[in-house]
């Protein structure tokens, strides 16, 4: 996984253009992806596709021809989405289109002008300061023209159509744990699903721009969208900070329980909070006309690391344990989902008697685990058809893994059928 967001890292994606185009083509060499095109001035919902940005160079010189800001160096230094420009200007007609982090004078931050045609240069406050008066040339070779915009598309095919939706955005530049880390974790969890005999579920994997990208997906799959019963968004999932979870806009659906009760049994450190209507394409899948069941899974979120949309997002920000650490608790989400289910006590008057089925204090396999007699006898109380799985692991504190092999064990013995 940090080995593909390295590979990811130099390229320059924008929400259209060549740089999201080739990074989508490099997944492509990993996972069977779709890439999808949607034309410009596209109408989709209430907004409209924009022109394709792309970019060459960008640059400011001085008198002696020295790059003082260089795109070829780091592609945060210009403006994302910035309008060509090849101009000789004295630094104080340029300075107004520089930005800088006075805060953090070494670091270069990440701005972007996507819906007003502008252009700027990014930059160091240090480098900057140090710009003496003079002439400068301002050089952006860029174009914004009609084209098309790019996302990524992978279904993998379960055994019902009901399907799962992971997204993750796949707009930005040089920016490791915003964006890369959600991508790189995206793509090792295809592999594993698609590496598994069996699947419930269809997952469906989107790699999209940020707001736009759902947004033209959304549009464009309407039908699909009443078979998403589950989805996580991954965002900043590879920084060494504790899980944070942004319920759906729902608050309480199959998805929200599930995230809860792995983190919650994984004893790692972890914070759960209440959908809000800001943050990533979790915004767009819970709008109010579609309201998906759709959460966002992360660590440390966005804006609340002090590196946060600054060149320090490095690939050194991101640990390969940590990108580990979340594949393993999403992975553990999806296990959840997959075995949850709704089942019904064929021996409801009274206790079925276990010991002569071999259920109670029985040796050999599921039986050893420990606790799996009570795991047995909640799963038989409350398995009346409307409760499911997940609800009675949550009611016994037990782990979900432990009340399935129970109920995999009264279904094996004819006490227990499918709701
Ligand atoms: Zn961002």
């Amino acid at each position: 996984m940090h080995a593909l967001a390295t590979d990811l890292y130099p390229l320059c994606r924008s929400i259209t253009g060549d740089g999201l185009r080739e990074s989508l083509r490099r997944l492509q060499k990993l996972v069977p992806l779709e890439i999808c095109e949607v034309k410009s001035g596209t109408q989709v919902l209430d907004w409209t596709v924009p022109k394709e940005w792309n970019i060459r160079d960008a640059y400011v010189a001085d008198a002696k021809g020295r790059r003082v800001i260089d795109f070829n160096q780091l592609n945060l230094h210009v403006l994302n989405y910035s309008v060509p420009i090849r101009e000789k200007m004295p630094l104080a007609a340029l300075r107004p289109h520089i930005f800088t982090l006075p805060d953090h004078p070494d670091w270069v931050p990440y701005r972007t002008s996507y819906y007003s045609e502008a252009w700027g240069f990014c930059a160091a406050q240090r480098v900057v300061d140090a710009l003496p008066d003079g002439e400068y040339d301002v050089v952006i070779d860029s174009t914004l023209a009609p084209g098309s915009l790019s996302y990524g598309q992978l279904v993998i095919p379960g055994e019902t159509r009901d399907e799962v939706l992971l997204s993750c955005h796949s707009c930005h530049p040089a920016l490791a744990n915003d964006n890369l880390s959600g991508m790189a974790v995206a793509v090792a969890l295809a592999q594993q699903l698609a590496a598994q005999p069996r699947r419930r579920f269809t997952y469906r994997f989107l790699f999209i721009p940020g707001t736009i990208g759902s947004i033209c997906w959304l549009a464009s799959h309407e039908d699909v969208v009443p078979r998403i019963k589950h989805g996580l968004v991954l965002s900043c999932v590879g920084d060494a900070g504790g899980f944070n979870y942004k319920r759906s806009r729902r608050g309480d659906a199959p998805i929200d329980r599930a995230v809860a009760h792995v983190l919650r049994h994984m004893g790692v450190p972890h914070a759960i909070t209440d959908f809000v209507p800001y943050g990533y394409d979790e915004r767009q899948y819970c709008s109010p006309g579609f309201n998906l069941a759709v959460g966002c899974f992360m660590r440390t979120p966005n804006g609340k690391y002090p590196e946060y949309h600054t060149s320090a997002d490095n690939l050194s920000l991101v640990k390969p344990d940590a990108l580990e650490g979340s594949l393993a608790a999403v992975s553990a989400v999806l296990t959840v989902l997959e075995g949850d289910g709704c089942f019904r006590n064929l021996s409801p008057k009274g206790e079925p008697q276990l010991g002569k089925r071999g259920l109670y204090g029985a040796t050999g396999g599921a039986a050893q685990l420990p606790g799996f007699e009570f795991a047995l006898l909640w799963v038989l109380n409350f398995s009346d058809g409307s409760h499911s799985l997940l609800e009675i692991a949550e009611k016994a504190g037990m782990p979900f893994a432990q009340i399935r092999s129970a109920a995999d064990a009264l279904l094996a013995k004819g006490l227990l059928e499918a709701a």
